[in-house]
């Protein structure tokens, strides 16, 4: 079976594949602007028949009690994909523009091969727990609590690094005992709607257990936090957006699940290799052309070397070309969509205005006329109060700020409305671990250190989200407290 083989994808509604309301819309490669071809269009009535059809399968059948259902699902699930790979690798790199070194990790079979974690979790999960027998308030009784699924999922995601983001939601919420409507990013449709064909194909997932909901109206985004018959909604995108959510599900007072957007630091302490440090912050700033909610885009540096800082972060992303993402050398691809691009160039123009400087980079590479993409900029000579050191770009955009040491640089790593990530360099080790211990993030990476992985959970303080994905704790994400107490006399 190919996937997408007549170039036209399609909603997967209560088990069945079909055509959008709305009719079709162009998917389009962002290296090449070319158009890939056509996703389904949903509108207001699809998405209406997807929360029915989601509602009904967890009420009426036995997805939510049978555990060894859902662990072979999700395994059935993972086995389609790994059977697909190549052809989803292809996909993945023309509808995302991602690069393809990156999809052997985060744009692909990171999270594919994560599935294993969750269903692993399913398996050996302790569903019930026996807290034992109490006399609260002078009676006997017997105390259990009970883990079991929230109910429908709402589950929004954005198109940055989709197949992680979607499988991290739709895993999880599987697993647990949901049944789930996915509504993914419209600029990223073909790798979301791959997994409704593979669903129908491949696995024994009952009707409206899963369905996956493509459009270009962001309102049905908004129908799944409002609906009351969805129980939960899990959203991953802006914090904009993210505010909107939560808005609308106040209503319901549905469970809201929220990761979002990210502005975080990367301290070097003045006993660190600068040159190593410096580098690293480059580069890292480069991949998937910055659009990663949880990179570092901040670089903080000693204030006595901070030239310095600045020129090796220069001569390493002014090194990096944005390029073709099918290159198998290619780090930094394309932004997304001209919209994208015009908006990171507006940041840009902003930077000069709010009276810093390029010291590489600055616009639209002369060297790539099609295709949305940036220049790797390094920003110099701005504070942390400067917008374009506050407000998140994604795009291969670094802006360095000097610190007058250890409890400055946390001060100016704190002071941010967001709290994704972080990253501390440090020669003394014990000395960047403290540094680390007092950063208000969800994640942080000492001297080089990966946190990325299906056992660990990620996720964001203050506007950066609330809950966590991955890990155990993203899987009890999906999951409801039931406690049971019964009369032992
Ligand atoms: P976005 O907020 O514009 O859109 C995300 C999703 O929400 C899309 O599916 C969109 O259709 C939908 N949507 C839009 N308006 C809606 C509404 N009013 N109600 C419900 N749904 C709505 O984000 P984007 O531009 O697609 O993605 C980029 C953003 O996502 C960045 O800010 C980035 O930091 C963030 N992000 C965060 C994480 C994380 O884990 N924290 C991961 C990836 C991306």
């Amino acid at each position: 079976m190919a996937l997408v083989a007549d170039g036209v994808s399609r909603l997967l509604i209560d088990g069945k594949l079909t055509s959008g309301g709305a009719g079709g819309f162009a998917t389009v490669n962002p290296a090449t602007e070319e158009v890939l071809g056509e996703a389904a269009n949903a509108d207001a009535a699809d998405m209406d028949r997807a929360i029915g059809a989601a509602r009904r399968a967890f009420d009426e059948t036995d997805w939510s009690t049978n555990t060894e259902l859902r662990v072979r699902c999700v395994r059935q699930l993972r086995d389609a994909m790994l059977e697909h790979v190549e052809e989803l690798r292809d996909l993945t790199i023309a509808d995302v523009g991602a690069p393809r070194m990156l999809t052997a990790g985060a744009q692909l079979e990171g999270p594919i091969n994560d599935l294993s974690f969750v269903a692993d979790t399913a398996e050996n999960y302790e569903w019930t727990r026996d807290l034992g027998q109490a006399s609260p308030m002078g009676i006997p009784t017997r105390r259990s609590v009970v883990r079991e699924a929230v109910g429908v999922v709402g589950a929004i995601t954005p198109w940055n690094f989709p197949h992680q983001i979607n499988l991290a939601k739709l895993g999880p919420a599987l697993a647990a005992g949901n049944t789930v409507v996915l509504k993914p990013a419209p600029d990223t449709p073909w790798v979301a709607a791959v997994l409704g064909e593979l669903i129908a194909a491949n696995t024994d997932i009952p009707p409206g257990v899963v369905n996956i909901v493509t459009s270009t109206d962001h309102a049905l985004g908004a129908m799944l936090a409002k609906d009351p018959r969805v129980d939960m909604v899990s959203f991953t995108g802006s914090t904009a957006t993210g505010r909107s959510v939560m808005a609308d599900a106040a209503a319901t007072i549905k469970k809201v699940f929220l990761e979002l957007g990210g502005k975080s630091a990367f301290l070097v302490l003045d006993d660190a290799d600068l040159a190593a440090a410096c580098s690293v912050a480059g580069f890292s700033v480069c991949l998937h052309a910055g659009q990663g909610c949880a990179i570092t885009t901040r670089l903080v540096v000693p204030r006595a070397r901070y030239d310095e800082a600045v020129a090796i972060a220069a001569r390493t992303m002014g090194s990096i070309k944005p390029g073709d993402p099918s290159k198998p050398g290619t780090i930094c691809g394309p932004v997304i969509s001209a919209r994208q691009r015009d908006r990171v160039q507006s940041y840009l123009d902003l930077a000069i205005t709010e009276g810093g400087e390029f010291a590489c980079g600055g616009g639209r590479p002369a060297d790539q006329p099609a295709g949305f993409f940036i220049e790797p900029t390094v920003i110099a000579g701005l504070t942390n109060e400067a917008r374009v050191a506050r407000e998140e770009i994604f795009g291969p955009v670094l802006t360095v700020i000097p610190h007058d040491g250890d409890d400055d640089a946390v001060r100016i790593a704190n002071d941010s409305p967001y709290g994704l990530s972080a990253t501390v360099y440090g020669a003394d080790a014990e000395r960047a671990a403290g540094v680390a211990a007092r950063l208000r993030a969800g994640t942080v990476n000492v001297n080089g250190g990966v946190w990325y992985s299906a056992d660990v959970p990620f996720g964001g303080y203050k506007q950066s989200g609330n809950g966590r994905e991955m890990g155990v704790a993203g899987f009890e994400e999906y999951l409801e407290i039931k406690a049971i107490a019964t009369a032992a006399n």
